[in-house]
């Protein structure tokens, strides 16, 4: 028998935590704030916190797949006007024993995950004010959810403008009663181009000004918004806020996105038998309707059509490379256009889906030689980082995130925004694809066996908890 004693450590407190977010993947996702709120808590609850995530029941949530149990009937959020009802739903975050707490009311019923078109005025986002009252609305209810469960967080983890002001609420609500008195908040910022604003208020701002900690999710992104070329108006306020702010790079759900197990790609494979990619190129170029060839460098795109993305810098004169592109994407009518048109025009080159579709995307990012992101700004970005997983070459510009994950190792970058540098740099990579395949295999091994997991981001995240506990 073992004599050892075992130690008996005393029970830690697990660190509490409520993340609030607009959108969580795989239940609504419309772009990369989506993935991170779907996977950075799996990474979290696996570092022993008790993390539960908070999200609008959308009607577009498939009830099907996720079924959700009703926990609180007729609830009252008490709001600026009057008190509203809502009730409350539980599923799991698919996967894992991760609680989310679905808030329903007739704000979120529609299908679409934000009411009303962006407004684009001057390369500035701003939302439909329709917008600003349901994520008002939504983050009062949240709070109000975790007061009826008696869950009393040590942190409320808030991200972007949606959830951020929160970080206000719960000044006021402490001058009230002293449930959330322990509570401190973390503000992610996602996009600081979106700003959550109306006449009288910008919610990014506030939640700026009060949340007790803020990051946003990249190192050179969170340098990058103290200037005045890339804080969208903020950058004095963050500049006042200096000391409390971090750059944490996103991770990616490493089990989801693996082209060994991705039941979405038409040939499985990995960094041991690479070879097999080109199947996934055949069978694209087949579905897309390009001339079927192995040997010719198929460069792809996927992201929301927006000006952030730098998609005006494609244009007719690309057709002169020797390369097929494929564009998968919505937005803006007039990227969607442009896009389209170089489809119609070049049938035989350009390729142009105008829609949301998950298992396209895998199917191009497993079956493009070169993967796309021109971005005028980026914070992160998680297509090059998935791309890399998927052994394509990511050809980036060299801003945020895509500073500090694309160097010349795993891919190409270009500095200066402009449609010749873009093509220029295309056309160094494609030198490259077919002069030299031994270079080109290099910097997809390169890219293949680095670490895209959420484990070192989110220790950084851990620390941030821990000094806010303190
Ligand atoms: P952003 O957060 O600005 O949208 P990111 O690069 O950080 O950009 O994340 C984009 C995420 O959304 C990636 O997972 C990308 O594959 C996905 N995505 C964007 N557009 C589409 C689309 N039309 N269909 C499928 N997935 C998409």
């Amino acid at each position: 028998m073992d004599k050892r004693k075992i130690k008996i450590m005393p029970n830690k407190p697990k660190i509490k935590v409520l993340f609030l977010s607009a959108e969580v993947a795989p239940l609504a996702k419309v772009g990369g704030l989506g993935d991170v709120a779907g996977s950075l808590p799996k990474a979290l609850a696996g570092l022993g916190i008790d993390i539960r995530i908070c999200l609008p029941f959308y009607g577009l949530i498939d009830k099907r797949k996720y079924p959700a149990e009703k926990i609180i009937s007729r609830l009252a959020v008490t709001t600026g006007d009057k008190d509203k009802i809502i009730d409350v739903y539980k599923t799991n975050l698919p996967g894992t024993k991760i609680p989310v707490y679905l808030i329903e009311h007739k704000f979120f019923s529609s299908s679409e995950i934000y009411s009303g078109p962006r407004l684009i005025l001057n390369g500035k986002y701003t939302r439909q004010p329709d917008d600003l009252k349901r994520f008002a609305f939504f983050s009062r209810a949240a709070l109000a959810v975790a007061k009826k469960l008696n869950f009393k967080p040590d942190v409320m983890h808030l991200n972007d403008w949606h959830t951020a002001p929160v970080a206000g609420f719960i000044k006021t609500l402490n001058q009230q009663d002293n449930f959330f008195a322990k509570t401190k908040t973390l503000l992610t910022i996602h996009n600081l181009a979106n700003q959550g604003i109306n006449k009288n208020n910008n919610y990014l701002a506030d939640g700026i000004l009060n949340a007790d900690l803020i990051n946003t999710v990249s190192p050179t992104y969170a340098k990058e918004i103290l200037t005045k070329e890339y804080g969208a108006n903020l950058e004095k306020i963050l500049k006042k806020r200096k000391k409390d702010l971090y750059g944490i790079l996103n991770g990616i759900d490493t089990g989801f996105f693996n082209p060994a197990t991705d039941n979405l790609i038409s040939q499985k494979y990995s960094f041991k038998n690479l070879e097999k990619k080109t199947a996934n190129k055949l069978a694209l170029q087949k579905q897309l309707g390009l001339p079927l060839d192995k040997n010719m460098a198929l460069v792809g795109l996927i992201s929301r059509l927006v000006w952030q993305k730098g998609l005006n810098l494609i244009t007719e004169n690309f057709s002169q490379l020797n390369c097929q592109f494929v564009f998968l994407g919505t937005g803006q009518k007039e990227y969607e256009q442009q896009l389209l048109s170089l489809s119609k025009k070049f049938p035989r080159q350009f390729s142009a889906l105008i829609k949301f579709d998950e298992k396209l995307a895998h199917q191009i990012y497993a079956g493009a030689d070169i993967f796309l992101m021109p971005s005028r700004f980026e914070p992160c970005g998680l297509g090059q980082i998935i791309a890399m997983r998927y052994g394509s070459v990511p050809l980036v510009r060299k801003t945020g995130g895509l500073a500090d994950t694309v160097n010349h190792k795993v891919g190409f970058a270009f500095k200066k925004y402009s449609g010749q540098e873009l093509y220029k740099t295309i056309d160094k990579a494609l030198t490259v694809f077919y002069k030299n395949k031994k270079f080109w295999r290099r910097l997809q091994l390169n890219g293949l066996k680095q670490d895209f997991s959420w484990n070192k981001p989110a220790h950084e995240y851990l620390k941030l908890y821990k000094k806010l506990k303190k």
